[in-house]
């Protein structure tokens, strides 16, 4: 049995949760292919009441379900409330926004008396969707509320350390009106995934987690001539010019890095900060992390939250061990972590050179590491020197020119002056190794539909 949840916080093996038997497997995929027969011929404006409705329970049973977050995977309260705000927000968008997205679309042809010629956007039936830890709610949101307002049914495998999660999400879409075979989560083993992939009446999957398991799971569809998405690892620059504002920068430096225990696939994972002002912005930094508080993360004053497992502190260790042994320096800031639960102390890491791994990897966790960069130029190479390609910003009192430069970093997302931002209707998507595909808004809901010319001549 690999679903269970944990209490990151005390340790405590809360409850375990038998895996999918293959007959649950079969039967859910008989169910949301069913589902789909019916749920595609609905109109936009039911499909809309749903997803409404869901935004509804989520705001009303706030509280509820910001406590199931906090209980699996730790994240502090306060930010469990604000996912479970974003989840309605992104329900709310699809449901005031599907209709319009998917209209049909006039093509404009070279010689209009050749005929008239539409593209209609039309679902494609049971979509799969994998889905992490760090954003239990939210990863599910961005996927279900697009693909069930575009007429698709959906199936879940979410990690196996927030079955309560899933479970609950499970449940607020029957309680929305969604009905039975729109949406099942399953605890499915990895051959049992491999076969919901396969089965051709499952059409897509869309993954968001490591750069491993997507391409397995890519590779699985790819077998199978299905669609994929890929949302994966990040290792975002966080740049800073010369005439960043400096006490503000250094805020926002120190809230991307460690917002969800510093566990985001957008977290400003990379400082590179401009020679003449490394110094100043490595001592506020410093400074503004050893504020830190780690502890109790149903304690509202709690600011630092235990990483989601004892296994991801122990990884994050070795990793930092690692960097050490190949020229890196940590530091380690702030007052001690509790020993008991799955925290972990804030560390810096300097002098990461391109021969030392570090420099090319993800730390899932409060790690930081900062670059001086000889200048502007300089700070841009660094930042596109990466594998991942998620997001990234630039800090500079020069907006104009913050946004020429972020022109000039490749990732999928950059803003001036803010760490990666994470909104309900601003896409979300990246480049390279951080995979392929993009969530949310137009882009989102067209990434499982057919795009299907209509011709009359
Ligand atoms: P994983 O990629 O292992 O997990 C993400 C999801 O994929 C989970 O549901 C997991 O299930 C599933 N999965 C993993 N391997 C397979 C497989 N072979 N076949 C089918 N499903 C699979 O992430 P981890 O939780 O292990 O985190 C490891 C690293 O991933 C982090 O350190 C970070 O770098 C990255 N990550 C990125 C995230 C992002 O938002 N982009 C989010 C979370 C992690 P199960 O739980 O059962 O293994």
């Amino acid at each position: 049995m690999s679903y269970a949840t944990v209490n990151p916080f005390t340790g405590e093996l809360v409850k375990k949760f038998p895996d999918s038997t293959d007959a649950e497997v079969e039967q859910a995929i008989t169910d949301a292919d069913d589902r789909f027969k019916l749920w595609r011929t609905t109109s936009f404006k039911e499909r809309a009441a749903v997803m409404q409705k869901a935004a509804d329970i989520l705001r009303k049973s706030k509280r509820e379900f910001a406590k199931i977050l906090t209980l699996e995977m730790g994240k502090i309260i306060g930010e469990a409330e604000a996912e479970v705000e974003l989840s309605a927000q992104i329900f709310e968008y699809y449901a005031v926004n599907a209709e319009k997205l998917l209209k049909p679309e006039k093509i404009e042809v070279a010689n209009p008396d050749e005929g008239e010629f539409t593209l209609v956007h039309e679902p494609l039936g049971v979509i799969l969707a994998v889905e992490p830890w760090n954003f239990p709610y939210y990863q599910i949101a961005r996927i279900i509320a697009p693909q069930l307002s575009a007429g698709n049914t959906m199936l879940l495998k979410h990690a196996s350390n927030v079955p309560q999660s899933a479970a609950a999400f499970e449940k607020l879409m029957l309680d929305a009106g969604l009905p039975k075979g729109g949406f099942k989560n399953l605890y499915p083993n990895r051959s049992q995934v491999e076969k919901i992939i396969s089965d051709p009446r499952v059409c897509g999957v869309a993954l968001t987690g490591s750069e491993v398991a997507g391409a397995i799971v890519a590779s699985q569809a790819a077998k199978a001539l299905k669609k994929s998405t890929m949302e994966l690892g990040g290792a975002d620059a966080f740049i800073v010019l010369a005439d960043a504002d400096m006490d503000k920068t250094v805020k926002w430096a120190v809230f991307g890095r460690h917002w969800n225990g510093g566990q985001v696939c957008v977290s400003s994972k990379r400082m590179i900060i401009v020679d003449e002002v490394y110094d100043t912005f490595f001592e506020k930094y410093k400074e503004g992390v050893a504020g830190l508080r780690a502890g109790d993360p149903m304690d509202p004053k709690t600011d630092l939250a235990p990483l989601s497992s004892q296994g991801a502190v122990d990884e994050l260790k070795e990793k930092i061990k690692e960097a050490v042994k190949n020229g890196a320096k940590a530091i380690e800031v702030g007052p001690k972590v509790p020993e008991k639960g799955s925290f972990m102390q804030p560390t810096i890491l300097t002098d990461v050179t391109p021969d030392n791994p570090a420099y090319y990897q993800e730390f899932f966790g409060p790690v930081s590491m900062l670059f001086r960069a000889k200048d502007e130029d300089d700070a841009v190479r660094i930042a596109n020197d990466s594998p991942y390609g998620l997001g990234g910003s630039v800090f500079t009192s020069d907006t104009k020119h913050g946004a020429e430069v972020a022109a000039k970093v490749s990732t999928g997302m950059v803003f001036v002056n803010h760490p990666t931002i994470v909104k309900a209707d601003v896409p979300f998507g990246g480049v390279r190794n951080s995979g392929y595909g993009r969530e949310l808004t137009s882009l989102g809901i067209k990434e499982f539909v057919n795009k299907k010319v209509i011709g009359v001549v």
